[in-house]
């Protein structure tokens, strides 16, 4: 089986300022002490990026941006954030999270130019999917999933497909403190997720992209998300908003991946 780096990511969302999101930076820094190869990223909102970059430079922590315009470089588009300006200096983007699919409307074609512009300027693109509560009590989880992943993928090469993760979100897990069964969640990666980028790209493909789960995971549950077999990491809200909680996750990942 390929072993794949873990990849923890923190969606700080509309939380953390430029100086409260540099407190948490800082005590981030002296409370994480890497422990294994583990990709470690952080999303502050556009106008903490700059400063948070500045703590985390040289930690191996990454940052990663929130959003992103699908319009790759410059224009009239006010309010928007292009690729470009982010590129060289962001090393991941959270495109398609459901917040934003829901309010502002976001449609799986929008989640598509976004991810193409992302790859284009070589910024590695975390792609959220997930059912909502309906869907999932409809049991249409699988035909959301798998339309989601193979939309966000349309027009993606095999390489830049490999700059690409996937966090699997249910809606109804995403800060309510209900968090999905992790074997459920595991079938939902393994077979909806990656079984779909199989068909598209074939096995070298699938079985290196990495897929996160998110939804209301704490340093409690993490271990039982993270021991399933197609589960290599989680995308974090809540919890990343607490350096403590957040270090203590990612020991739970380090030392799970050195136990493996
Ligand atoms: C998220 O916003 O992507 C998320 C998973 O949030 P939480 O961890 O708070 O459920």
């Amino acid at each position: 089986m390929t072993k794949r780096k873990p990849i923890v990511a923190g969606n700080w969302k509309m939380f953390m300022g430029p100086e409260a999101g540099v407190e948490l930076s800082n005590r981030l820094v002296h409370t994480y002490k890497s422990i294994a190869p583990l990709d470690v990223v952080i999303c502050p909102p556009f106008v903490s990026m700059t400063e948070v970059g500045r703590v985390i430079e040289g930690t191996g922590i990454c940052l990663g941006s929130q959003n992103i315009f699908w319009e790759s470089n410059e224009g009239a588009y006010t309010g928007e954030v292009s690729a470009q300006m982010l590129s060289g200096w962001c090393d991941y983007v959270i495109v398609g999270h459901s917040e934003r699919r829901h309010n502002f409307n976001e449609t799986d074609a929008i989640v598509n130019k976004k991810v193409q512009a992302g790859l284009h300027y070589g910024i590695n693109v975390i792609i959220c999917v997930g059912e909502s509560f309906a869907e999932n009590s409809a049991g249409n989880t699988k035909d959301v999933v798998e339309r989601q992943v193979r939309a966000a993928y349309r027009g993606v090469g095999h390489q830049e497909a490999l700059q690409t993760v996937v966090a699997y979100e249910p809606i109804w897990a995403i800060g309510t403190g209900q968090a999905s069964t992790p074997t459920v969640a595991n079938k939902v990666c393994a077979e909806y997720v990656r079984g779909t980028l199989d068909n598209m790209y074939g096995h070298e493909v699938s079985s290196s992209v990495r897929i996160q789960y998110g939804g209301s995971i704490n340093s409690k549950n993490i271990l039982d998300f993270i021991e399933q077999s197609d589960i290599d990491g989680a995308l974090i809200g809540g919890a990343s908003l607490s350096a403590e909680d957040f270090s203590d996750i990612l020991n739970s990942v380090g030392r799970h991946y050195l136990s493996d």
